[in-house]
């Protein structure tokens, strides 16, 4: 943070990912969002008495990838362990969860070009159910509501839990390490990252102290589900805290929930300690012994991640590094990127047109690139036929891009079709000109009495004339004829 502050904050993460695969973690339901309300439950799931978990490989070798990802040591002998507590959600009355010997120990994320932000640790747990809080006014709250109910699709989807050590001291680093971390677990594939269906969570640990002095007491903050409102709880709770603090009062350690809504936080509970939650290793599953050779596969196989990416675009196409950025992340954007520029495309114009129109377009709908009809085929072609001059940017800008977009096809057919192609005619441009200048007398002289800026309207209303089609460079060797 720029601002000079009276405290220092001091935050650590923890970020639950959910894994992508396709059944949970100890059964084979489906984990697919959206289902009907406990459609996507069995009785290992549902916690009856009686039933074994059997765990899912896949989700091992997800969370070795992004342990792998995150520079973690991974421990082949990892152990699952209950934690005990009771909530509606949890059927079984304790989660299965990973206590002292965690997957991934270590590891470390950097943000900003150098700052570097450490792993605790990545453990594996299942997920709890869902509680829907209604209410008259079909409000999900659970204050003032009439009664709950209780979804069990998600109980028992596999995830991993990235813990930070508390090396971030400002809402904006906080930010940027969880966009990091998430665009780096969407480029190895083992999560979605969205946000908005709960595939990525956050609580927040902060605290407050003056420097020189000893860390402050610190206050969890549950429930901060987009960058916003990690934002705007942090920001909340450093005005919370240092109030406190300003005054002579302690910091309570405490869970708290954030709420959207009001941006406040509101205490939930006094915070757990480890041992409120009786861990203890988890009978029903036998520690794990992960082949050596398995993780090496692993190792050996893992997919270019975004930062290094970013500077490969960099060094090898020479294009500028916030364009770098927006490309590289977007696993979409850079196979598209890439596959253009294997066709021949100059990889600059590419990056321009990606950055630009491109993303404008999927900005607005909301939309990945992956659900257009955008191909390396029409983009190369359009790109082409705007280097050999049968085409303006402009017109690609304004009446191509957005078809190949939608409806994808060939560009030619669409030029053809339209009428777009350039007056490429020097006699045909030469005629369009000279109407202008006769149209327009009174430019003319302001032109000759040496306001050479005049030029600029001359060349936009012929651009005006003919529809955008005529060539620039015609217009201007033209106008400078001409206008002698
Ligand atoms: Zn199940």
């Amino acid at each position: 943070m720029a601002i000079k502050t009276k405290y220092l904050t001091v935050i650590g993460l923890e970020v639950h990912a959910q894994l992508k695969t396709e059944t949970k973690l100890f059964c084979k339901c489906s984990t697919k969002f959206g289902a009907k309300p406990n459609a996507n439950t069995c009785p290992v799931c549902m916690g009856y008495p009686g039933v074994l978990p059997v765990l899912n490989e896949k989700a091992v070798e997800y969370a070795i990838k992004a342990g792998l990802a995150l520079g973690c040591e991974i421990d082949p002998n990892c152990k699952f362990d209950r934690k005990q507590y009771f909530y509606p959600d949890l059927p079984k009355g304790y989660q299965i969860s990973q206590f002292d010997k965690p997957i991934c120990n270590g590891g470390e994320i950097t943000i900003f070009k150098d700052k570097v932000v450490r792993l605790e640790r990545i453990h594996m747990e299942e997920d709890a159910g869902k509680l829907v809080h209604a209410s008259e006014d079909s409000a999900d709250r659970l204050h003032g509501s009439d009664y709950s109910l209780v979804d069990l699709n998600r109980a028992g989807t596999p995830l991993i839990e990235i813990v930070s050590k508390p090396d971030i001291s400002s809402a904006e680093e906080a930010i940027a390490y969880v966009k990091e971390l998430r665009k780096i677990l969407m480029a190895i594939d083992v999560c979605d990252g969205n946000m908005q269906e709960g595939s990525l969570r956050c609580d927040v640990n902060i605290s407050l102290h003056k420097e020189g002095e000893p860390y402050g007491t610190r206050a969890e903050i549950k429930n901060v589900n987009s960058f916003r409102s990690i934002g705007r709880a942090i920001e909340y709770e450093y005005k919370r805290q240092s109030k406190l603090l300003d005054s002579g009062e302690q910091v309570v350690q405490e869970t708290r929930l954030f709420e959207e809504n009001s941006g406040k936080t509101f205490s939930m509970r006094s915070k757990e300690d480890s041992h409120d939650y009786r861990y203890f290793p988890e009978p029903d599953l036998v520690p794990l012994a992960i082949p050596k050779s398995f993780i090496d596969e692993l190792k050996d196989n893992q997919p270019e991640l975004p930062s290094q990416k970013r500077n490969r675009y960099v060094s090898e196409f020479s294009i500028p590094e916030e364009a770098a950025g927006i490309i590289a992340d977007d696993n979409g954007l850079a196979e598209l990127f890439e596959n253009t520029v294997a066709k021949g495309s100059d990889a600059a114009k590419v990056a321009n047109w990606l950055t630009g129109a491109v993303s404008a377009y999927l900005n607005n709908k909301e939309i990945n690139i992956s659900a257009t009809k955008l191909s390396a085929e029409n983009l190369s072609e359009m790109l082409r036929l705007i280097k050999d001059g049968i085409i303006s940017d402009n017109i690609a800008k304004n009446s191509i891009v957005e078809e190949l977009l939608e409806k994808g096809g060939s560009v030619q057919a669409i030029v053809d079709r339209e009428g777009l192609a350039q007056i490429t005619d020097p006699a045909a441009i030469e005629a369009i000109v000279q109407e202008v200048i006769d149209a327009n007398p009174k430019q003319v002289e302001q032109f000759k009495s040496g306001n050479q800026k005049i030029k600029g309207f001359f060349v936009g209303q012929v651009m005006k004339a003919t529809e955008g089609k005529a060539s620039p460079q015609l217009i201007n060797e033209s106008l400078s004829k001409l206008l002698k």
